[in-house]
């Protein structure tokens, strides 16, 4: 079949390897300038795991496995360790890989096969099903005629908007937002990865390899902006902070003022009765984000772009049956992650300072019951 992906994150990249792999002709759009590698690592978990090794990647995965979240601190206003994140609570077992979520695109990237080809800086504009096809329209002016289009496009998805109707309708906002920037060269001056508490906001340092990220989530109700302006994201987060300059703060507010690639979101669930409408399916975040307190985002990507490349298998090329037996399988996997998120957001976010130092005295229990 020739297939439309659209989106080359995390599920776009493994669904366009799945389905290559299969002999379908896959076209992925992304409307980056080149792959969007931003990121702090991100998790592979449970059936996640296995499904990487029925991929063939599992082996390069665990090379680049990291232990970033084992290395990380929350901190007091001179840097000093106040408390551990609390591994074994966050982890379903050993087998859980933490890796960054750069590695993995490239892993993803590297291992696509020759029938499937990323055409970055283009967007789907337009589609409409009819007879045996979808007819799309880019942005860029050209079309062109598929037997399927996935939308892979992450949480605030073009195809999910253009085929079920609009983001509100399905997107709830469990009340945190994440900013992330790289930090200057040479700024390392620590060991471990930082996490500094505010009541109701985070700032964080997390260093891997020979890069610096600083990293920022604060809880608010849903605010308006602009998703196109970065200049109008940074703003809000460097307000959202300016009455705090302990700790790093005003030095981690400058790289976002300094990063052009920096990246701004909610922490947000997407809801759908059913992720399918004619020969337009979605996957990932697209279809079912967890919001990044779960972090689930990227196994349900992996787990459910292999599932719909395997039931597009099975079916022989009956889509409707393929996506119906897609949705069977992975819905389980959904309901599991985007249950799971509340305990994440209590232990980042304290609200008050009384809530951090609550939250910082369990860890140190916690921590001398381990021991
Ligand atoms: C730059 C970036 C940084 C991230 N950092 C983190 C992190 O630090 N921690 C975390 O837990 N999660 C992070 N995520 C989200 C995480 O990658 C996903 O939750 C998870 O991996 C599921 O992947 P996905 O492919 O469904 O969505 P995503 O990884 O969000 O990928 C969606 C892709 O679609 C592209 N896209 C969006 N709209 C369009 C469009 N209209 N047309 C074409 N392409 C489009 C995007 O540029 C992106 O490449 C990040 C996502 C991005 C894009």
């Amino acid at each position: 079949m020739n297939i439309l992906v659209s989106g080359a994150g995390i599920a776009g990249l493994a669904a366009a390897l799945e389905l290559g792999t299969r002999g379908h002709d896959v076209t992925v759009v992304e409307y980056g300038r080149h792959l969007r590698l931003a990121g702090t690592p991100i998790d592979i978990r449970g059936d996640a795991v296995e499904t990487a090794e029925k991929m063939g990647l599992l082996a390069e995965i665990r090379g680049r496995r990291l232990r970033m979240t084992e290395s990380t601190r929350f901190v007091d206003s001179d840097g000093e360790p106040v408390g551990r994140i609390p591994v074994a609570r966050i982890s379903d077992s050993d087998d859980d890989i933490e890796i960054l979520r750069e590695d993995l695109m490239r892993i993803l990237a590297d291992a696509l096969p020759d029938t499937a080809a990323i055409c970055f800086e283009d967007s789907i504009g337009a589609l409409a099903e009819s007879g045996d096809g979808v007819s799309v329209r880019f942005a860029s002016g050209r079309t062109r005629r598929y037997d399927l289009v996935v939308g892979a496009d992450g949480q605030h998805s073009a195809v999910r908007r253009l085929v079920f109707g609009p983001e509100e309708d399905y997107l709830r906002h469990l009340g945190v937002y994440i900013a992330l920037a790289a930090l200057p060269d040479g700024t390392r001056s620590e060991d471990v990865n930082s996490i500094y508490n505010v009541p109701g906001r985070l700032a964080g340092t997390f260093w891997y390899k020979d890069k610096a990220v600083a990293v920022f989530q604060f809880r608010s109700e849903p605010l308006a902006y602009d998703r196109h302006d970065l200049d109008a994201q940074k703003k809000i987060v460097i307000d959202t902070f300016a009455d705090h300059q302990s700790w790093r703060i005003p030095e981690l507010l400058d790289a976002v003022r300094a990063d052009p690639d920096f990246f701004f979101d909610s922490a947000s669930q997407i809801h759908l009765p059913s992720w399918h409408r004619g020969r337009v399916v979605l996957v990932g975040d697209a279809g079912y984000s967890p919001a990044f307190l779960s972090g689930r985002g990227t196994s349900l990507a992996l787990t459910g772009a292999r599932i719909l490349a395997e039931e597009l298998d099975r079916c022989g090329g009956d889509h409707t049956a393929a996506f119906e037996r897609y949705e069977a399988r992975q819905r389980p996997y959904v309901t599991f992650a985007q249950d799971s998120v509340d305990g994440g957001r209590e232990r980042m976010l304290p609200t008050s300072w009384s809530a951090i130092a609550a939250r910082n005295e369990a860890l140190r229990a916690a921590d001398t019951d381990r021991r």
